[in-house]
């Protein structure tokens, strides 16, 4: 048996009409997990269609209970083939975001994968659901092209919380760091650079949400009896908002600004095509970090943006100063950013500015994390990855986004490779959700080929790291 059956039946997975039919009945699952009443659903999903199709692969599987108490459950499986392989750990994450039913254009229903033309429709065709089950079928190819023999271990925790922040998901990594060690990690999530170059990524720009509030304590007032003498919070709040981030978007707070990004980070992403893709918005060359090619804006810097602004009620205006006004920023930061110090940095610069007053709330926050780009790893992926398309592969430091990565490289140590088959206009997060049909393909050979070089070259990568 070879690499090459390893690749041809993933595509046969793909061509037989197994891969659209197994992804169907995934989609019609409505694992929403910011919707409490669907918590009988993220239960159902793993015992009734990944555990199912781990065990017909030979894993052994479990279903743990997360450890903060009331958070989606948590599935861990295993399938050992010696003491001496290397292990590779995957993950997927199998709950989706609001299916936001009716607002899909040609009434298409979140809940029914609806193939059209290339498009495959449906909420979790992209994130996460049409990834993972890629991931399932290469694996599956590449056990099946080995004759059971892959070469590696192979370990899998699945979540079903990735959308409401991954509640537990760090903490049980690091109650189940034994079950879980391994030497590598590799997963699918997010998207390719552009929908035809195949893709690694080596980690996430981090997170961090706060909201600004202030409330003069004044309640709402006539704009015409007491405009003039009372402070309107909503003009000082816009004022407030302005100081931390200009017109064009540039961070005006040192410390949410990355404190230094390595020459080699942004080499690799300087002359990206960023939004190249059909049916991409159209970039605007004056927004951002002065000096910085958009790659370089996108991956190997910050951005703090104002997501949400509310003060009175811009559908039904009165005539009044309103009792308070309220903003909420998303930081996204790299590497290199000194994060848990933001809170502080925030506070000193609005007090300079005579925002004293305005409070500071931390909402969420997530680290930025990523694998060296030169890590021996690295090598084995891209090499595989080209010999299996024959077209060069990009590798992306980090996404701009954000992932969990932390709980695999700090939770569990481990280096960490991302294989996205998604695309950046795939509608991830709102109505028309799709993945792309030959970007699944190809992404289904891209697994089992590497899935099938790990076996054969996982542990002279893995002796030659501990060696360094
Ligand atoms: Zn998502």
């Amino acid at each position: 048996m070879t690499r090459s059956t390893a690749i041809g039946l993933a595509a046969d997975y793909f061509d037989s009409g197994r891969f659209l039919q197994d992804l169907q009945r995934r989609i019609a699952m409505p694992t929403e997990s910011q919707n409490a009443d669907r918590a009988p659903e993220l239960a159902r999903y793993l015992q009734e269609e990944i555990a199912p199709a781990l065990a017909a692969l030979g894993f052994e599987t479990r279903q743990v209970e997360n450890p903060i108490a009331g958070a989606p459950p948590l599935l861990l499986a295993r399938r050992i083939e010696s003491e001496q392989a290397v292990t590779v750990l995957m993950y997927g994450h199998g709950d989706v975001v609001n299916g936001q039913e009716g607002r899909w254009q040609q009434q298409r229903s979140p809940w029914v994968l609806e193939q059209d033309g290339e498009r495959w429709y449906g909420r979790g065709a992209a994130d996460n659901k049409g990834q993972h089950s890629i991931n399932l079928g290469a694996l599956a190819a590449a056990i099946q092209a080995a004759d059971g023999k892959l070469g590696c271990n192979v370990k899998i925790i699945f979540e079903m919380g990735e959308e409401v922040g991954s509640p537990g998901l760090y903490e049980a990594c690091r109650e189940q760091a034994d079950y879980l060690a391994a030497d590598l990690f590799l997963a699918s999530d997010g998207p390719r650079l552009a929908a035809s170059s195949p893709t690694l990524f080596l980690g996430s720009r981090g997170a961090l949400q706060f909201k600004l509030v202030l409330d003069t304590g004044n309640g709402a007032h006539h704009a015409g009896n007491w405009g003039g003498v009372l402070r309107n919070p909503a003009t000082v709040l816009a004022n407030a908002a302005a100081s931390l981030v200009d017109a064009r978007g540039v961070i005006r707070v040192p410390g949410l600004r990355p404190r230094q990004v390595s020459e080699r980070v942004r080499a690799l992403v300087r002359d990206f095509a960023v939004g190249s893709d059909p049916g991409d918005p159209v970039l605007d060359a004056n927004w951002g970090e002065p000096g910085l090619s958009a790659g370089e804006r996108l991956f190997a810097w910050n951005t703090l943006e104002l997501i949400a602004f509310e003060a009175g009620n811009a559908q039904r205006p009165v005539g009044a100063i309103p009792a308070r006004a309220q903003a909420v920023f998303q930081l996204r930061f790299v590497v290199g950013t000194v994060w848990d110090q933001v809170q502080p940095s925030l506070r000193r610069h609005l007090d300079e500015h005579g925002f004293a007053d305005v409070q500071i709330e931390i909402q969420a926050q997530a680290p930025a994390t990523r694998l060296d780009p030169d890590d021996a790893w690295v090598g084995l992926a891209t090499a595989s990855m080209q010999e299996t398309v024959g077209k060069p592969v990009t590798i992306l430091p980090n996404l701009g986004g954000t992932i969990p990565n932390h709980c695999f490289s700090e939770a569990l140590d481990l280096p960490t490779l991302w294989v996205p088959h998604s695309y950046p206009s795939c509608s991830q997060h709102a109505p028309d959700e799709h993945l792309l049909g030959p970007v699944a393909r190809e992404g289904l050979q891209l697994m089992a080929g590497l899935l099938w070089d790990i076996g054969r070259q996982g542990r002279q990568v893995a002796d030659q790291r501990a060696a360094v």
